[in-house]
């Protein structure tokens, strides 16, 4: 089998094929059932991801006008009203500013032959100017500036704002300067993590976006091999497919960044929100 004609890549289809061929087949080509749990306490990883998922939900309310004090009292669980008091306390300046602000947008646009699509949590842009790429993290630790640098999400969506974000900018194209990416977390919200652009990043995701996409379609089926790399495995669902150990890792246990995608919010594409773009 092969990767389906109609496949959209995203940052996280990318990032599973980076960090494990074997973990993409079975995610996106096989489209493995049942896999095992991606981490110990089953019960309070499942927790923390579906408190991720309403702290998103309401941070986008928000931003759509809802009043914060119609918000609050949906923080019922003690996380989430930590997590929620931080945003109202501590949410980034950039947000109040005079400009417009698109949450939950997507964009998407042809690269390699087929599909990149992203969908961001929030972008602040003063058209002419700048914009912000704002994604919210619950994670219990917060990764180091390096890793979220050259992770596929910083990556693609940055990349995917000046391919694709010209008509969030009066009809031309954001120059790569103009952009910056802006990880708030929830857990550690005075310290963000701002990664900003410039045409040098941009040609080189261009180009290693493309070549990523290309490897993974010329790929044949039996080079679609384990990482070597095993501390991917701990919190990979795939685990009794390969062999890998039948114990999930632990929460608490670690700070490594290879959690960071166990608690990544699923993209539910919804494509009526998708602007158009000229291919
Ligand atoms: S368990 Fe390890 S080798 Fe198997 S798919 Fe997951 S990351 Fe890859």
């Amino acid at each position: 089998m092969s990767v389906p004609a109609d496949f959209q890549f995203s940052q996280a289809s990318l990032q599973d094929f980076v960090d494990c061929p074997r973990r993409f087949y079975l995610r996106y080509v096989l489209r493995a059932a049942w896999p095992a749990i991606a981490a110990e306490p089953v019960e309070e990883h499942e927790r923390r991801q579906q408190l991720g998922l309403i702290f998103h939900r309401m941070v986008q309310q928000h931003l759509v006008g809802i009043p914060e004090t119609r918000l609050t009292p949906l923080a019922a669980d003690a996380d989430l009203e930590r997590w929620w008091r931080h945003y109202c306390l501590y949410r980034p300046a950039e947000m109040l500013q005079n400009a417009a602000r698109h949450p939950e947008i997507m964009l998407m646009a042809a690269l390699g032959g087929r599909r990149l699509v992203a969908k961001y949590d929030l972008i602040v842009v003063q058209a002419g100017q700048r914009a912000v790429i704002f994604d919210w993290k619950t994670t219990p630790a917060r990764p180091q500036p390096l890793t979220l640098q050259t992770r596929l999400q910083t990556r693609v969506y940055r990349y995917l704002l000046v391919r694709a974000g010209a008509h969030l900018n009066g009809g031309q194209p954001f120059e790569p300067a103009q952009i910056e990416m802006f990880y708030w977390f929830a857990e550690y919200p005075e310290a963000p993590v701002r990664l900003p652009y410039d045409a040098a990043r941009y040609h080189d995701d261009a180009r290693y976006l493309e070549n990523l996409i290309a490897q993974i379609l010329a790929l044949p089926e039996a080079d679609f091999i384990p990482t070597d790399d095993e501390q991917h495995c701990p919190f990979c669902p795939y685990r009794s497919y390969c062999d890998r150990g039948s114990q999930a890792g632990v929460l608490g246990e670690t700070t490594d960044d290879r959690l960071l995608g166990t608690f990544e919010i699923s993209p539910d594409f919804d494509f009526e929100q998708i602007a158009e773009i000229a291919f």
